[in-house]
């Protein structure tokens, strides 16, 4: 099976990195229902043709991208495309983002074991899934309620007891359980909100893009030390907004 082009045109270019097209149609042949389909190898194949390809090497993540069952959190309508190189929509106008992205911002959130992340944007819950698998506790805030409620449905019933999702709007974090070792943010805005960096423990990271909506985006890596914030931009990437406080003008 090819991706087909509209599912990598505009409307579901979200959430996914720039400039490799050429690794779009990557997908192997799949046939039957879903309840007869091979995702296990389908996975191995997503692994190895758009995330081990394109760099990523801790075999940690590897591993839980190749475990985590990415159909599931996907509509059922939308499963034959569940391992393609690509965001796809999740209903309430969201997206799942490209599995190379989830790869990425795992790997550069470094999460281990005992350690405690935060991430901005639940969507459809895949991300915190992967993380979960990682680490010790994943708290989730999503702002689009049907979303949160659904994302938290699916983390229960495969078992992921280390996921905590609540609705709201991510942009002040979760003080309550600060400081987090890493904070993904899964949405994009101009600037990084203060309240999350106010909430990275010391060695901590946040992974975040941060550019103009509507536009191409900074993947941005932020790192706490001795109490300075150390900037870093991987990657160029197009996300959803970060929507709620963050767009209020200041
Ligand atoms: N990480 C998600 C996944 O694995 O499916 C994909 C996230 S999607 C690209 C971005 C999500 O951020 C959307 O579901 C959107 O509703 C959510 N979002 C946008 N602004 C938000 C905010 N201020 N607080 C929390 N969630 C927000």
């Amino acid at each position: 099976m090819t991706t087909p082009g509209w599912l990598v045109t505009a409307g579901f270019a979200a959430c996914l990195t720039l400039g490799f097209s050429d690794c779009r149609h990557t997908s192997p042949p799949t046939k039957g229902t879903p309840e007869q389909r091979d995702f296990q190898s389908e996975r191995r194949h997503m692994v190895n043709s758009q995330i081990r390809a394109r760099g990523i090497q801790n075999t940690e993540v590897l591993e839980a991208m190749a475990k985590v069952p990415r159909h599931e959190f996907i509509p059922a309508g939308m499963r034959d495309y569940a391992y393609s190189d690509t965001p796809l929509p999740i209903g309430e106008g969201q997206t799942i983002s490209q599995p190379y992205i989830v790869a990425l911002m795992t790997e550069l959130a470094a999460p281990r074991r005992g350690q405690r992340i935060l991430e901005v944007g639940t969507g459809s819950g895949y991300q915190a899934a992967v993380l979960a698998e990682l680490t010790g506790e994943v708290y989730t805030i999503e702002i689009v309620a049907p979303l949160a409620e659904r994302a938290g449905e699916t983390l229960e019933r495969l078992g992921y007891k280390n996921v905590t999702v609540r609705t709201g709007d991510g942009y002040r974090g979760w003080p309550e359980k600060a400081p987090f070792h890493s904070i993904l943010v899964t949405a994009a805005a101009g600037q990084i909100p203060q309240p999350l960096l106010d909430q990275m423990a010391e060695g901590g990271k946040l992974i975040m893009p941060v550019g103009e909506i509507g536009d191409v985006q900074s993947l941005t890596v932020v790192t706490r030390k001795s109490g300075k914030f150390v900037r870093e931009e991987v990657l160029p990437v197009r996300f959803v907004p970060l929507t709620g406080e963050a767009q209020k003008p200041r």
